[in-house]
């Protein structure tokens, strides 16, 4: 019996692990065959503070890990394929294994959308990127596509254009789905130019990506768009569906809810609608989606997890 099961190893899972166990409680972490979450695929990651010179996105989840398991988390590297948060104690099974914990917390993530064309998957991080906040500031005074017209892609190119000489958003139809007020920011910025009714049929480069095939919705015509970074933003998909009972929103992501606490006057900001299960990172976050925000929220859903088995009298 563990008071507390983190489902997920990325930024949010592991900080709620090291939380978890700093405040005494008996901690598992499943992981996955594939742990560690997005950062897995990124190369240098420079703004995660702690780290002067940057560090590899990679290194920086075995640190986490690392840290974890020294203050005592207990980590499975399998997959979970169910949950049953009906009744007290919750179960998770991962491996073939049934675990029971009083309170559980999901970081299962978000995983970016990808247009699945040729050359996307040998040019990821070598000119395609899905994070503007992240990877701008490789693109200093160069010529960069944002891909999507949604809010995403209208923030993504704003970000692009503090640091760009030229943002173009390329999108398949030949109007935006993005609030108005963000548009009107897009339209009124020099930097930036929209392409309309026009998607990507392969990507070009061999060690770097140097430009895109586009192919016209209407004429079906293809021609060649010399660019010196893409950046994708058509969407997310949260790794929510193994959970029964819990509040979804419309794309997915678990709702969080602010449950007011009867014997303080403190609310839990990470709760959902199952009392004793909580939320952290990006499956419940499609705004921010930073590692540091992840973290960040990781924390705050161990603290809120925490004060629940205190509360509830569940507490060792
Ligand atoms: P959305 O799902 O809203 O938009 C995705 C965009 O990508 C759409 O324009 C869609 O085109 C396009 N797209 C999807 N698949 C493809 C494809 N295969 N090829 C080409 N284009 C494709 O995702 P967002 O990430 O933009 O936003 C998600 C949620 O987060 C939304 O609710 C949004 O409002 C919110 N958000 C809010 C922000 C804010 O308030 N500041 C900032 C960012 C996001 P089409 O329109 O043709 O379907």
């Amino acid at each position: 019996m563990y008071d507390i099961i983190i489902l997920g190893s990325g930024p949010s899972g592991l900080t709620a692990g090291i939380y978890s166990v700093r405040a005494g409680h008996k901690t598992l972490l499943i992981a996955g065959t594939k742990w560690g979450g997005q950062l897995m695929l990124t190369t240098l990651v420079e703004n995660f503070p702690g780290f002067p010179e940057g560090i590899q996105g990679p290194q920086l989840m075995i640190n986490m890990r690392k840290q974890a398991e020294r203050l005592g988390v207990d980590i499975v590297n399998t997959d979970f394929t169910a949950t049953d948060f009906s009744k007290q104690p919750f179960k998770a099974t991962a491996g073939g294994k049934t675990y029971q914990g009083k309170s559980i917390i999901i970081t299962t993530g978000a995983d970016s959308l990808w247009l699945n064309v040729p050359g996307e998957k040998t040019l990821r991080g070598k000119g395609i990127s899905t994070c503007a906040t992240c990877d701008a500031f490789f693109f200093r005074n160069k010529n960069v596509v944002v891909i999507g017209g949604g809010d995403s892609a209208m923030e993504e190119a704003e970000v692009l254009s503090h640091v760009a000489n030229k943002v173009t958003i390329i999108h398949r139809k030949d109007s935006f789905r993005a609030s108005c007020a963000m548009q009107e920011k897009i339209f009124a910025n020099p930097k930036i130019r929209v392409i309309w009714n026009k998607t990507i049929t392969k990507y070009l480069g061999t060690d770097k990506l140097t430009g895109l095939m586009l192919k016209d919705v209407k004429t079906g015509n293809e021609k060649e768009f010399k660019t010196d970074g893409v950046f994708l933003a058509i969407g997310h998909k949260p790794n929510s569906t193994l959970f029964k009972g819990l509040d979804l929103d419309e794309k997915g992501y678990i709702v969080r809810k602010e449950v007011k606490n009867e014997k303080s006057l403190l609310k839990y900001r990470m709760a959902t609608n199952i009392p004793g299960v909580f939320v952290g990172g990006d499956v419940a976050d499609y705004r921010y989606k930073q590692a540091i925000t992840s973290a960040g929220f990781g924390a705050m859903a161990a603290l809120d997890a925490s004060r629940w088995l205190e509360e509830n009298g569940l507490k060792n």
